[in-house]
């Protein structure tokens, strides 16, 4: 029995849809993509959804459509996948980093409200929330904010009544990074339909998959028209294949994957629900280990869209050490995640160092992703749980 750190959750009715499109002649922008971009406005009830073929080109064009370019300042997090910052550095913005709360790894709604404060404010009170060094670029030119994008971390959607607020308050987009929470709920709202826009990723570790594949929803007619454009090499309605209108991208999703999509969304529940019972399945097993933290769902989320089970480990633990011992074990674990401001290219562009975000990086060196998917045993679950309590005494920090 070999563990998994993740694993996609298949079956025979999934890989015919996918056997049923190569047989036919239509292997982009056909039938498939249509039909699966409707299962999205049917869950979300979002006027429209585009097709894309990554969560982080879905990212990209939300950027392009709320119009952020050279200059402009988006805020968002540093507890992410790097996707959700580099999409603003591809348009030469800047992102400008809150930290997070602890017990759920989002947005610090606080902070936000402080942050465009002294933002708009300017002079000193700016300063103090931008990069220390900022690329020549934008030292002469630096705007003001124009977006937030907040990341729904783990599954869990981050804080929107207050984001909201800020946002409308200042006149601000809102780009929901919802690329781990495709079916979560915050106050009964479901996750993608929270800010103006929303996106849903579908790498194999993600709750459906299509291999490579992203969604966005919107309810902005003329920015859905713009994305539907950019993803197609920017060909506006009424283009012919060799007429641009904008400066497009390949974004397209393949009908295959389309398909694998389409098919996967009829069994979201199930494939939820399956990822549910391992969270709980967990959930009771780590129960007895003292140092272990469960990951922690507040209140505001009233349906969690289970992604990855990720423990917190008391602060007398090596991390690294635990990780190492489970390593031997077969136990698969990963550090997760790791912030972005550290990350080698965001030092050397913006100057970042230890300790500017303490709680994202206090996150990102007690935090430990475990073998998580729907396809997982309880035995499996158990066997991971054992190895954590076996090992936890021996990662002990020696003081
Ligand atoms: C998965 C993910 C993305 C998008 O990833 P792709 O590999 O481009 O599909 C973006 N943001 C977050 C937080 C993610 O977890």
């Amino acid at each position: 029995m070999k563990i998994r750190m993740s694993s996609p959750d298949l079956n025979d009715a999934d890989r015919e849809a996918v056997y049923q499109v190569v047989q036919t002649p239509n292997l982009s922008m056909g039938p498939k993509i249509d039909a699966f971009e409707q299962a999205f406005c049917d869950l979300t009830g979002a006027k429209h959804a585009i097709g894309v073929n990554s969560g982080t080109a879905g990212l990209h064009l939300c950027v392009r459509a709320a119009d952020i370019g050279v200059g402009d300042l988006v805020i968002t997090t540093p507890f992410s996948f790097v996707a959700s910052t580099n999409v603003i550095l591809f348009e030469k913005a800047v992102p400008v980093f809150v930290d997070v709360d602890p017990a759920t790894g989002n947005m610090n709604t606080e902070l936000l409200e402080q942050v465009v404060e002294d933002l708009s404010f300017g002079g000193e009170a700016a300063r103090r929330w931008l990069p220390r060094d900022l690329p020549a670029v934008n030292r002469s030119g630096l705007n003001s904010v124009k977006a937030i994008l907040p990341i729904d971390v783990f599954g869990q959607p981050a804080d929107y009544d207050p984001i909201n607020k800020i946002a409308s308050q200042y006149g601000l987009t809102v780009i929901e990074d919802s690329c781990e929470a495709l079916g979560g709920e915050y106050k009964g709202k479901v996750a993608g339909t929270l800010g103006d826009y929303g996106v849903f990723a579908f790498y194999p570790n993600k709750q459906i998959t299509t291999g490579e594949g992203g969604m966005i929803v919107t309810n902005d007619d003329g920015a859905a028209d713009f994305m539907r454009a950019l993803r197609n090499q920017g060909r506006a309605p009424g283009d012919t294949w060799l007429q641009h209108t904008h400066l497009g991208y390949n974004y397209r999703l393949d009908e295959m994957s389309a398909a694998l999509g389409l098919s996967q969304m009829g069994r979201l529940d199930e494939l939820l629900q399956k990822r549910a019972q391992v969270a709980r399945w967990y959930d009771t097993y780590l129960a007895e280990i003292e140092e272990v933290t469960p990951p922690q769902i507040v209140p505001n989320t009233t349906a969690v869209s289970w992604f990855v089970y990720v423990i917190k480990v008391a602060k007398s633990v090596d991390r690294d050490r635990l990780a190492l011992l489970l390593q031997e074990k077969e136990v698969p674990v990963r550090p997760y995640f790791a912030p972005i401001h550290l990350q080698p290219y965001m030092v050397e562009m913006f100057g970042y160092q230890q300790g500017d975000y303490p709680v994202t990086e206090d996150l990102g060196n007690r935090s430990l992703a475990l073998p998580f998917s729907g396809s997982m045993t309880e035995e499996e679950v158990v066997t991971v749980c054992q190895g954590i309590a076996e090992s936890i005494i021996a990662a002990e920090k020696s003081i």
